[in-house]
């Protein structure tokens, strides 16, 4: 089968990738259509410990089933996967907290072979199936909505007067619209204006990170930290500049990656003094549910069509990542069918 894939040598469509084995428990998909985010740059870039087939989202038909799961009903569905892969037998798994596995593996990002593939193996738990009406290629962004209903349920905004979320890109986007339909103060605190045009379609103000005003007055601030945001968002910058925007009792939401980016620093360093004088709360926040992800898509709850800048096809090989990172680009969906 085709795969985009990277290692040491770089990254490169092989035309002739062993097709994978489906265990037990497990189901080989057809992978209809598959994002290209940010986060794949960053895994091609060497900044994501990832060897193998990159690609965390998609959407595809469930074609085989293993042996322990041959009569689900999941056979010939259309579906999306979220991208956490678990083992199911850890303590954290037992107790109901899987996100959390400690032998959590992440498609295309960590340990697991991804979707940018003719064919991915999945565990049959992570596929959730795609209603008639949802536009697959939408779906294919399941798991970017879902994070961002995630920091959605984690960011106490409501009855809040002054929330803002930091950051451009896809994540920030998405969590600046949900919030908004929560809290109609929310603003969006962004280095490329090129992208405010996105905010005045969704009615949600906005401002340019250079402009002054860290007044210490906001009662929420979510930080959306992807691998994309420029310097002037990176990593203790991002929380710095956070960190000046709260209010005493404040509350800082850092979203972040589904795994370790080199070059992303969420670290609070001399802040925490800061943190401790101001008596803020810091709380973390990154995989959400793929069922509430795509609800919020078939619900509308999000605009996702202006966010899918670039369609593409596999066979455009590594030049797609070339122009997946092409300034203008915020998100590329890719079709896997030749
Ligand atoms: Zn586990």
């Amino acid at each position: 089968m085709r795969a985009l894939v990277t290692d040491t040598d770089g990254p490169r469509l092989i035309t002739t990738h062993a097709l994978p084995e489906v265990g037990p428990t497990e189901a080989l998909v057809r992978v209809e259509h598959a994002g290209l985010s940010p986060m794949e740059l960053a895994a091609v870039a060497g900044r994501i410990d990832h060897s193998g087939v990159i690609g965390h989202e998609l959407v595809g038909t469930v074609e085989k089933l293993g042996s322990r799961v041959s009569k689900s009903h999941m056979l010939g569905k259309r579906v999306v996967a979220s991208p956490d892969v678990a083992c199911g037998s850890c303590d954290l798994c037992k107790k109901g907290l899987s996100v959390h596995c400690r032998n959590r593996k992440v498609i295309g990002l960590s340990h697991h072979d991804g979707s940018l593939a003719d064919y991915i193996v999945l565990p049959l738990r992570n596929l959730t199936e795609v209603r008639a009406d949802i536009d697959p290629q939408l779906a294919v962004l399941a798991p970017a909505v879902a994070d961002a209903v995630h920091v959605a349920h984690m960011a106490p905004v409501e009855k809040q007067t002054y929330v803002t979320v930091l950051g451009d890109g896809a994540a920030a986007l998405l969590a600046a619209q949900v919030l908004a339909k929560r809290n109609a103060s929310v603003r969006l605190v962004g280095a490329r204006e090129e992208r405010f045009g996105l905010c005045e379609r969704w009615q949600i103000r906005h401002r340019h990170i250079s402009e002054p005003g860290l007044r210490a007055d906001q009662d929420v601030v979510v930080v959306c930290l992807e691998p994309e945001v420029g310097p002037s968002l990176t990593g203790t910058d991002a929380v710095r500049t956070a960190l000046g925007m709260l209010r005493p009792r404040g509350s800082l939401v850092l979203q972040g990656p589904a795994v370790h980016v080199q070059g992303l620093d969420f670290s609070l360093g001399d802040h925490l003094e800061q943190v401790i004088r101001d008596e803020m709360r810091v709380l973390g926040a990154r995989s959400g549910r793929i069922g509430e992800g795509l609800e919020a898509i078939a619900s509308g709850l999000v605009d996702l069509v202006p966010l899918v800048t670039r369609r593409a096809r596999l066979d455009e090989g590594v030049g797609l990542l070339r122009a997946a990172g092409e300034p203008e680009q915020i998100r590329t969906v890719v079709s896997i069918a030749a």
